[in-house]
């Protein structure tokens, strides 16, 4: 199937498509893959985790405003279920996503919320597999790949994690490994319109420490090469975000790369004045690509 845009919003980027193995616009990953690239537009996601009272509903709406300013990001954030209904109120031209969802569509899971609970609050989008729900609740890959198929199947797209620890980075075998585990975490019918990969090291997590910007480029072209073993030319317009530390500072740098088509972002994403800096550089980078 081929890959389509993810919004409206993101036609602007379809200059990028079509890029093909010996044209004049060829890049690095899209050569030695031989994939064809797609129109991908930059996606920016700031992750609240278990951050925020309604109090915070100001940063959202701050937030919703510097999405406006820069059109041709897709922007949002996931914030804590409790604030979904009252961020979704204030959203401005940002999205309002969920951080997990329940396997299955309801049931006997107290203390769990299914997919369609969070739509109906108002999410648009969902992250499944992140890592702190991978070590602290011992989600497997197949959980992950069955709680994408949950959310999707509730109308929700969904932003699917996946990274190394620093024990298998340090052993060499980082890129092996983390493609492993995204074609075991990949849902049936993954598809670019609805489903976005999350490249976010485990140790760079919070940690204020990020990989060099080779090491990124690396594991995001062997990420783009495993998806497209699995899902074939699709794999050219699906969304590789890059998540661990990413701020302000570090961010123009990132979504330089090739393959990092936007952030997951937590701790720089709790005020509009922290996270605006890196939805602006993502933002630039479109514009130098236009
Ligand atoms: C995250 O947990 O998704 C994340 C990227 O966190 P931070 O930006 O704080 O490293």
């Amino acid at each position: 199937m081929a890959a389509r845009l993810a919004l409206d919003k993101c036609a602007g980027a379809v200059h990028r498509a079509g890029l093909v193995p010996g044209h004049a616009g060829e890049t690095r990953s899209n050569r030695y893959k031989g994939i064809r690239r797609m129109g991908r537009c930059k996606l920016v996601v700031g992750n609240w985790k278990m951050n925020g009272l309604l109090a915070q509903r100001d940063e959202v709406a701050a937030i919703g405003a510097v999405a406006a300013d820069h059109s041709a990001v897709e922007v949002g954030l996931c914030v804590p279920a409790t604030l979904i209904a009252a961020a979704d109120a204030v959203k401005g031209a940002a999205f309002i996503g969920a951080q997990d969802c329940h396997m299955q569509a309801s049931g006997a899971h107290t203390g769990c919320l299914s997919a369609a609970m969070l739509a109906e609050a108002g999410a648009t989008w969902t992250i499944v597999g992140h890592s702190e729900r991978r070590q602290d609740q011992s989600e497997s890959n197949a959980d992950v790949a069955t709680k994408a198929l949950a959310a999707r199947a509730a109308g929700l797209k969904v932003i699917l994690c996946v990274g190394e620890s620093l024990d298998v980075r340090d052993d060499g075998d980082a890129e092996a490994v983390v493609s492993e585990q995204l074609i075991a975490s990949l849902p049936q019918g993954a598809a670019a319109d609805w489903l976005a990969i999350a490249y976010e090291p485990i140790w760079a997590i919070g940690t204020g420490r990020i990989p060099t910007m080779d090491a990124v480029a690396t594991m995001h072209a062997a990420l783009r090469a495993a998806l497209a073993s699995r899902i074939g030319a699709e794999a050219g317009g699906m969304r590789i975000l890059y998540g661990g530390s990413m701020n302000g500072d570090n961010a123009a740098e990132l979504m330089a790369i090739d393959d990092v088509d936007g952030g997951l972002v937590g701790g720089a994403s709790l005020t509009a004045a922290k996270f605006a800096p890196v939805i602006a550089a993502a933002g630039d980078r479109m514009a130098a690509e236009a």
